[in-house]
């Protein structure tokens, strides 16, 4: 049975015994969430969405904490916490630095659904799950895409998938381009996106017919770019139009007996950023390294730039005049007078006089706290013994995070007075496995709040609508992820209607397994949304275990060349997430 855009008859109550060859089409929704579909539904807009919902069921997902995409995806791909796969952020930590290396498969701890598949005689394709490069070599198809490099040639595996994507389109990317996300241009951003998608859905099912596989999994990504970078509601609505669009035309195309569609997180609109590294420097936890004297001559020059150019309008051989004798007078001003020019400056530029004297790195030596990757709302601990120049010894952990749980927890909206933060997790109370040592010592659910975590050094420093000291309004990402992630699951094992209980990410690989009577792996964090599926099914299919991976996972080296680190950290960056 196909689940298409038309109306279509009951499935039978019992599913057939043996299940050969069933067809399942999981399909990730990414970004997608109740609060910005159910207008849309509501409306009739989002047919094949509306149709799965109708005669399967559908509910919420939570997502991971953080939710973001990459341990999102690896908390899919391996049914595993963050604990375990060890990929906690857009970025990641290696041993003995201070620096982040992008996040990559091969960095990722467990083995990935498909290879439990696979070893079941289960043929797997894989389009655009994120962070799947480099390819495994699956008994099916991969195709790399979001947070692959864009230089490699081996973004595909079979090497002849790659080979069959050059000839239909020669000039593949895995994402769209970074320059393109920083141009600003949103039309242009947003056709762009909108193809880049239509063509994932071309490949996987242009694949699927060369390569016949049981399992075809696909992420959408338009909605979650569009939510980061699109100005206005309309065109997110657009965004979620498409993806129904897209949805039905997998649907239509592959023709699967089970559709799983699911989304990695949710969608939020956001006012603008909470500068989290300046209230961490405020509260002496953070120490950036001083900048020498030459460099802060610089740094006045170009700050003096910022605030006569942009803030005050000058142009020209005025504002050089200007510049000039500011640039004189400032480093020569006595405290009090200095004190009110800066004032006067922060007004419009917020971190200004910290710019001057501080450069954009840490000083390890003294940093007791510093935050993870932008928008990730992650703290780590710079811990005596784990990091090359840790300096919070182990016994003072503890009282060090919840003092600075304490403080976040009592923050608030600038706009309302509202808690800004509806709750700041340990580290070790929502991570569980042997890498939770590497992961963030607390996790911010900033989900729920009107701002974004912004751990930027630079965030601040440039002519910014301040709002309080510690907030600017959003001049490029107009949104952010939601918490909770949604599902819909229709196939003739499930029964119908909504699930009061939310299950979780790592649920869906589980219950993947269990459709194909794959015993489940032991340190799987998931188990099979078995509440959802009809008692016949159940009586035929008692989900089974079978011994999970062996305990080896390492926190591992760098896997990228220094190039293609800078492309992935390229689009990292235009995406808002790396500074
Ligand atoms: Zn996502």
């Amino acid at each position: 049975m196909a689940y298409g855009r038309c109306p279509m008859p009951s499935p039978p109550p019992e599913f057939p015994k043996p299940m050969t060859r069933l067809r399942t089409l999981l399909v990730g929704l990414d970004a997608a969430g109740w609060e910005f579909i159910n207008p849309l539904l509501e409306r009739g807009e989002l047919p094949a969405l509306q149709n799965l919902m109708a005669n399967g069921r559908w509910g919420t997902l939570a997502s991971t904490m953080p939710a973001l995409t990459p341990a999102a995806w690896s908390s899919i791909i391996t049914g595993k916490n963050p604990g375990k796969h060890g990929i906690f952020d857009m970025t990641r930590r290696r041993p003995g630095r201070y620096d982040f290396a992008p996040v990559s498969a091969a960095a990722r701890q467990g083995t990935p659904f498909w290879q439990r598949l696979n070893e079941a005689g289960i043929r797997v394709g894989l389009v655009n799950i994120p962070f799947t490069y480099p390819p495994d070599e699956v008994d099916g198809f991969v195709v790399c895409g979001f947070g692959a490099p864009g230089s490699v040639p081996n973004l595909a595996y079979p090497p002849a998938a790659m080979t069959w994507i050059n000839k239909r389109s020669p000039d593949f990317e895995p994402a769209v381009l970074a320059e393109l996300l920083r141009s600003g241009d949103h039309e242009r951003i947003f056709a762009v996106e909108t193809a880049h998608q239509s063509r994932f859905v071309e490949i996987a099912l242009g694949l699927a017919e060369r390569t016949p596989v049981d399992v075809l999994a696909i992420n959408l990504m338009l909605l979650d770019h569009a939510n980061h970078k699109m100005p206005d509601m309309a065109r997110i609505e657009r965004a979620i139009r498409r993806l129904d669009d897209d949805l039905a035309q997998l649907i239509d195309g592959f023709v699967p007996d089970v559709v799983l569609a699911i989304s990695d997180h949710g969608s939020r609109r956001v006012k603008g950023d909470f500068l989290l590294h300046a209230w961490l420097r405020d509260e002496g936890c953070l120490v950036q390294a001083k900048r020498p004297s030459t460099e802060q001559a610089e740094a006045l020059n170009w700050i003096l730039h910022q605030w006569l150019a942009e803030a005050r309008g000058l142009t020209g051989v005025i504002e050089k005049l200007s510049r000039r004798f500011w640039r004189g007078v400032v480093p020569r001003l006595p405290a009090d007078l200095a004190d009110k020019f800066w004032a006067r400056v922060e007004a419009a530029i917020p971190f200004a006089r910290d710019e001057v004297m501080f450069g954009d790195k840490l000083d390890v030596a003294q940093t007791r706290i510093y935050p993870g990757a932008a928008y990730s709302g992650l703290i780590y601990v710079n811990r005596q013994g784990r990091e090359p120049r840790g300096i919070v010894p182990e016994t003072e952990e503890a009282a060090l995070l919840a003092q600075i749980r304490d403080k976040l927890l009592k923050l608030t909206d600038p706009d309302d007075g509202a808690p800004l933060f509806s709750q700041v997790y340990l580290g070790a109370d929502i991570h569980d496995g042997r890498l939770a040592e590497w992961g963030p010592g607390l996790v911010i659910d900033f989900y729920d709040s009107a701002w974004n975590i912004q751990t930027s050094l630079r965030r601040g420093t440039q002519v910014e609508q301040a709002r309080g000291r510690y907030f600017v309004a959003n001049t490029k990402d107009f949104g952010h992820h939601g918490r909770d992630g949604i599902f819909a699951f229709a196939g003739p094992m499930f029964g119908r209607g909504t699930l009061a209980e939310p299950g979780t990410l790592m649920d869906v690989p589980a219950t993947l397994l269990h459709l194909y009577d794959v015993p489940i792996p032991e340190d799987w964090d998931g188990r099979s949304l078995t509440e959802l599926m009809t008692p016949g099914f159940l009586a035929d299919h008692p989900p089974q275990t079978q011994p999970g991976d062996s305990e080896t996972a390492v926190l591992t080296e760098d896997d990228y060349s220094a190039a293609e680190t800078d492309q992935i950290f390229d689009h990292l960056r235009a995406l808002g997430y790396v500074d």
